[in-house]
């Protein structure tokens, strides 16, 4: 059974997803840990319930399924928190609706386990609600998909706006300001020029990554569309104070794409290092600018063509007066 639904595995996730050999042994390692502390619990209890009376029998399986949950997690959560490098609690344990899949598939397996015991016969009604969890996991993956820009891996422009939006709602109910940051790349259609569209791509991928190194675990970040990118930055501090935290980040993270050097291919094949990019940005604060996200991220569009007007590779922040009291930064050749 067991080596059945491996290689039902291998072939329907493993081998597409390129995914390391070590990860499932960890993975397939976990499940039998995390089983063999299910069935200590139930056996301790003096095995599955063999009666209506038997109500020990019956906490012992729910607790099983409890300990499956928490010793897969805790394992899986371990591997993690020692192999990326900042790895919020919530990427640590899992989105809720994930576990909630784990939980159903588990319960499922706890009352076929108890039927293989009085009615084995009974275990095939088990397996149309596993193959309807089957399809929730798929539609999950599908929104996860839906969601993301391929080439960047970061939200796409819909579901940046659907995040940003309640970041910024969070923001203002916790009395806190927050900010948004429009990024577009200077004269980005020479690099598709000179290297060609491929090498774009690949060029799009380093700022996106330089973009999601340059800020917070919270900030949201997500491509806008073409050579365009946006942030949000919530839990600013309020007042001038997060004026400053904003601006920090818009010129951290114009340095960040700045310093990049970008390895790509031309389309003759030839490698070469791309390097000299840079990225003009606009700035808008909540409630500075406006009151929600859709007149912020206005402002900050306007502070992006000023930028783009006073010369590129600068950083403007909406409101004039900021605008003066801000160093200027070395401009674009
Ligand atoms: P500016 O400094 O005024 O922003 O100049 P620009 O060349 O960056 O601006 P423009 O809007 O004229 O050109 C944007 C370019 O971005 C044109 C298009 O070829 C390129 N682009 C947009 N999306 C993609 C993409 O997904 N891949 C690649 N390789 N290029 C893209
Ligand atoms: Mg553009
Ligand atoms: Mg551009």
């Amino acid at each position: 059974m067991i080596a059945l639904v491996y290689l039902h595995l291998w072939q329907r996730v493993w081998r597409p997803t390129h995914t390391p050999l070590y990860r499932h042994v960890y993975t397939t390692a976990t499940v039998l840990l995390a089983a063999g502390a299910a069935h200590a619990v139930v056996a301790s209890a003096g095995g599955l319930p063999d009666g209506p009376e038997d109500v020990v029998g019956v906490v012992s399986v729910a607790l099983a399924v409890l300990l499956y949950v928490v010793v897969n997690n805790i394992l899986v959560a371990a591997a993690l928190a020692v192999t990326r490098d900042r790895a919020g609690i919530r990427e640590l344990v899992g989105r809720w609706d994930d576990n909630a899949v784990e939980v159903a598939t588990l319960c499922m397996g706890a009352l076929a386990a108890v039927a293989l015991g009085s009615t084995p016969g009974l275990i095939a009604l088990v397996l149309p609600p596993i193959l309807v969890l089957h399809r929730a996991v798929k539609v999950r993956q599908l929104e996860e998909e839906a969601s993301t820009d391929a080439k960047t891996g970061l939200l796409n422009a819909a579901a940046w706006q659907a995040e940003a939006a309640r970041a910024v709602r969070r923001a203002q109910r916790s009395g806190g300001s927050s900010a948004v940051l429009i990024l577009d790349l200077d004269h980005f259609k020479l690099v598709n020029d000179a290297y060609g569209h491929l090498a774009g791509d690949v060029v799009l991928a380093a700022v996106a990554g330089a973009l999601r190194a340059g800020v917070r675990d919270q900030d949201v970040v997500g491509r806008f569309g073409g050579e365009e990118f946006v942030v949000v930055l919530p839990d600013l501090a309020p007042g001038a104070a997060g004026h400053t935290q904003m601006y920090e980040v818009a010129e951290r993270v114009r340095k960040r794409v700045a310093a990049l050097d970008v390895a790509v291919r031309t389309p003759d094949g030839d490698g070469l290092t791309v390097s000299g990019l840079t990225v003009s940005v606009g700035a808008a604060a909540v409630p500075a600018d406006g009151a929600g996200l859709e007149q912020v991220l206005k402002a900050a569009d306007a502070a992006l063509y000023t930028a783009k007007r006073d010369g590129r590779n600068l950083v403007r922040v909406a409101g004039g007066a900021a605008v003066r009291d801000i160093p200027a930064p070395r401009a674009a050749s």
